[in-house]
Parts: C-alpha cells; structure tokens; sequence
C-alpha cells in the first residue's frame, strides 16, 4: 500500500501555446484507497493515469509515490499494475501464461509462479480456468483474467483505465462489484479512469471530478453528489437543476433565495462563497429533490410539463417554469395518474437539499 501525490501537474502535448491536456492537477490519493478520475470525453483523465504510470512525463509537475519523486521513472520501475479497457491479453496463449506474463518478465521461479497465478486466478473467481485459450473467454471473463495478471505481481498500485468500456450494461454491474470486492480484499491503492458517473459513484471512496484538463472538485461520492462544487459538476453528478436565483439574504453557510413567485428559501451554500443579498447565486436542486404539487397550492413554483419519462423507479417529468428558471427535470417517485404533458402543475423544493455552486 502506498500513497500517490501530484503536484501542480500539467501535460501539453504540443509547444503551439494549445491548450494542456492536463492543467495544473493537484491530488493526494491515500494509501489503500480506491480514487476515481471521472469527467466527460477529452476532460485529461486518460493522460493524468499514464503521467501516474510513467508512459508520459509531465511538461511540468511532481509525482511522488510513498514521498518519492517517480516524475521521470520509466514505467516498469514504478511497480504498478494496469487494466486497460481493451483487456491487452495475449490471444495466443493461455489464460495462465496470460496472468504468468509479468512473473516472467520479473524472473520468479516456476513453482512460485504457478502458486501465484493460481491464487490470482481464484481471486479473480476463475479457478480452474488456467489452460483455457483467450479467446474461450467471454468479455467479462477476459477482463478478470486482465485484472489477475496486473494483481499477480503485487504492485504497489494498480492503475485502471474505463475497464468495463467493452461490457454490456449487466456484466458492468457485477464486474464493478467484482473489481473493488478484489481491490478491498488486495488492499491495493488505486486509480480508476472512467467517464461514467454511476460506476464512479458506486466504486469510489473518492472522485475527481476532470473537465478541460482541471479538476472541478474532489470529493467522496456523496460530498460530489450531495455538494457540488460547480455547476458542472452538479449537471455531470447525475442529472441536476442549476437555478439562477435573486439573493435575498447571506450568511456564512446559507443563502436565501427568491423563488420565480413562490416566496423565499434557504440553500446551503460552501463557505466562503461570497454571496451577498442583490446578487444572484447558482443554485443546484436534484430531481429527487423537488416535491410535486398541485398548481393553486399555496408557496409552489407553477409550471407547465413538457415531458414525461417512466423510468421504473420513478417518473422523471420535465416542467417549464417560465423565463426565469426555464425548464426543471422532477424525478417523482408517486405521479398522479391523471398528470400528463401539457397540465399545469405546482413544485415544491427541498430547502435541505439545495446548494449553491460556482459557475
Ligand atoms: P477519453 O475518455 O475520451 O479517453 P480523456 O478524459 O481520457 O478522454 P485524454 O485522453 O487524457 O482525455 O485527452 C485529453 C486531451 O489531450 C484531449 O484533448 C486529447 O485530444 C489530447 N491528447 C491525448 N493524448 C494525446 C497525444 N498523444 N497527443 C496529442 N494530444 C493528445
């Protein structure tokens, strides 16, 4: 187990003043800790992953591991074990020779190398499945076997980029489970490369949240979820309203706010967000968060449903609210039959839930 830390990282590919791929990252990922870069396409999260690996040096920065400086190590003496998303198997050989690879490369004796790829093979649930071809594998299986041959060497870190890319929605589900099942019990640190918020969410004892080459926030899967940082990630952390709203009242953590004809309310708000009654503050509402009602009711915001989308665990509608909040998404887990597109209707926020967000 060992700690990883950048500093002031940043990667450009080119001298042409473009824009670096990675700006200025700073992370301290703890020792034994499963860290995910999550962000959309292009965000830098790929090029951040190889830096930590040692197949591209930053342009400026430090990486240390355990408090040594690798900024300038070759990869293959950084002991670190990495799953890509194309699995990179060997198809000509077996799974065993497969997970044995690395042993190999590093001279471990016969004997103690059947042992290990045995034990790997059986963390991984693939017992016996040793002199079975590549390509007698199914996708999930083969990305075990990937994940067994980077876990055999014991590195001190394992490094996983979008491993599950190539599974169907089902088999993503019980290989993620799978993946920190065996990452809890190796004890391993690790950082996971993914642009799919629900895997990062449910994987992660942390997130950082990427886009353009910076991190948004960093945070645990709850603290991202329930306290954006920015409106980005409020709208990338599942699906979220970001209100542009009149400041009525300030305080240190709290912001009150006036409703688009509903009287005021009170947002919780970061420290140090430097609002002050007469501005306006981004405020994040989650779908889950908005209560239906009935449009004469007293205190709701009135709206007209645009759309309607039955998700099986809820109904997700869409609400027009007018000029100043435009469209609201509602996850209501109880719709009224009777409430269709086109109907008026009336919203009610959660005071608890609301937040406040930079641009
Ligand atoms: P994805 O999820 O699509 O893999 P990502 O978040 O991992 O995206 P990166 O692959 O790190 O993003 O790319 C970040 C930026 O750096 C992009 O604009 C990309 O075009 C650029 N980039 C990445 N690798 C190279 C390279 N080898 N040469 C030049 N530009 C690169």
């Amino acid at each position: 187990m060992i700690d990883v830390e950048l500093e002031s990282v940043s990667k450009r590919f080119s001298r042409s003043g473009e824009a670096a791929a990675v700006d200025d990252v700073n992370l301290t990922i703890g020792a034994g800790e499963f860290f995910t870069l999550l962000g959309p396409s292009g965000c830098g999260k790929t090029t951040t992953l190889r830096m930590v690996a040692g197949f591209y040096f930053p342009t400026q920065g430090h990486i240390r591991f355990g408090g040594q400086d690798v900024t300038r190590l070759a990869p293959n003496k950084r002991d670190t074990g990495m799953v890509f998303q194309n699995y990179a198997l060997f198809p000509h050989m077996t799974v065993a020779q497969n997970v044995a690879y690395g042993l190999k490369v590093r001279r471990v004796s016969r004997a103690e190398s059947s042992r290990r790829v045995n034990e790997a093979l059986a963390q991984v649930h693939l017992d016996g499945y040793g002199s079975r071809r590549i390509e007698q594998l199914s996708g999930g299986q083969q990305q075990r076997v990937a994940l067994a041959r980077a876990l055999v060497i014991r590195p001190r870190m394992l490094l996983l980029d979008e491993p599950l890319s190539n599974l169907d929605a089902k088999l993503r589900e019980e290989t993620r489970t799978e993946i920190r099942r065996i990452q809890r019990d190796a004890g391993t640190t690790s950082i996971y490369v993914t642009h799919d918020q629900a895997e990062a969410m449910a994987m992660s004892d942390r997130i950082a949240v990427m886009q353009a080459g910076r991190v948004q926030q960093i945070g645990s899967p709850r603290e991202v979820y329930h306290q954006p940082a920015t409106a980005f990630v409020a709208r990338f952390i599942g699906r979220s309203n970001v209100l542009s709203l009149p400041v009525t009242a300030a305080d240190t953590t709290t912001v009150e706010v006036a409703l688009p004809g509903a009287g005021t309310i009170a947002s919780g708000a970061p420290e140090g967000h430097g609002l002050r009654t007469g501005d306006t503050a981004l405020v994040s509402a989650r779908p889950e968060h908005i209560a239906l009602a009935g449009p004469d009711d007293p205190g709701v915001i009135r709206g007209r449903v645009t759309a309607l989308e039955f998700t099986g665990m809820a109904t997700h509608l869409t609400v027009d609210i007018g000029a100043e909040g435009g469209e609201v998404t509602v996850a209501a887990v109880d719709v009224p039959g009777r409430v269709d597109v086109g109907d008026r209707i009336g919203l009610r926020l959660t005071a608890e839930r609301l937040w406040v967000v930079r641009p």
